[in-house]
């Protein structure tokens, strides 16, 4: 199953690093020291908050560690293969439903190059979402800016949805989306979630993808609309089997569940979708 944001870590691939540095006779001396860095990385489960600077020892191999995720070597190559295998169909950053083109460094390799081809360090990204992320990972109180696919269990659940208000002028032909978060997010989860849509321009995108959803929709009934005989009961059920057969394959949270669900759960704008003539 491709889901948005799977909450389990990679953990075929988590290893992947460390064993094929091992092979390595260059770099066997290191293996215990980078082994430690990666323990540590992981043991910030579940908030990943800001880490700690990169020891002195690893320090002064930092060229090297960064260059590893640039060569063309097996163990480079076959890292990135691993993590790319994580998500085929969209990013995990913003849900736009193409396969990410790019990988983010979550942790930027710049500062912390002994991450630079740690595989939990690697995320499949679209092109927009990696060059927007930047290197400004936490906020001065060490809180995370971003989410991180890996860690945030949340993402599991719905954990954020629109609720729809009608235009003053236009009513509900261009109503304003206004984001809501799940009660359920504790109070920094939110925060985070979100600073991570702002920087990311996730809302702009998803709302701007519900709005393409809509016209699809009225296209598709067009023929009932005109003629007056769709009825909200029969629209919304239509909708209701949609969002379950896509969150089934894609998640709760995909962009197209996101969607019919804020469609369903205003019945005011189900209701104009359902009836307003086509002109
Ligand atoms: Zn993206």
């Amino acid at each position: 199953m491709d889901k948005l944001f799977p909450s389990t870590f990679p953990e075929p691939t988590t290893q992947l690093s460390l064993l094929g540095l091992r092979d390595d006779r260059d770099w066997a001396d290191l293996a215990e020291e980078l082994q430690a860095r990666f323990a540590y990385y992981q043991g910030l489960t579940p908030t990943l908050a800001q880490m700690s600077p990169t020891p002195t020892t690893l320090l002064k191999h930092k060229a090297h560690l960064y260059g590893i995720y640039d060569s063309k070597s097996k163990l480079a190559t076959e890292i990135k293969n691993a993590v790319i295998q994580l998500y085929k169909r969209r990013c995990p950053y913003c849900g736009v439903p193409t396969a990410p083109t790019t990988i983010d460094h979550f942790v930027p390799r710049a500062e912390w190059a002994e991450f630079a081809f740690y595989s939990l360090n690697l995320i499949p990204s679209c092109y927009d979402c990696n060059h927007d992320k930047g290197t400004q990972v936490w906020e001065s109180d060490g809180r995370r800016k971003f989410i991180n696919p890996f860690y945030d269990a949340f993402l599991s659940i719905r954990f954020f949805g629109f609720e729809v208000i009608p235009d003053a002028q236009l009513g509900f032909d261009d109503p304003v989306f206004n984001l809501t978060y799940s009660q359920t997010l504790t109070v920094a989860e939110r925060a985070t979630v979100a600073d991570h849509f702002r920087l990311l321009g996730v809302e702009n995108k998803i709302t701007a993808f519900i709005r393409s959803r809509v016209k699809v929709i009225r296209r598709r009934y067009r023929r009932e609309i005109c003629d007056q005989t769709l009825t909200v009961q029969a629209l919304g059920d239509d909708l209701r089997k949609d969002v379950e057969a896509e969150a089934a394959v894609n998640g709760v949270n995909s962009w197209m569940a996101i969607a019919v669900r804020t469609i369903l759960d205003n019945p005011t704008y189900l209701n104009f979708i359902a009836t307003e003539p086509i002109h």
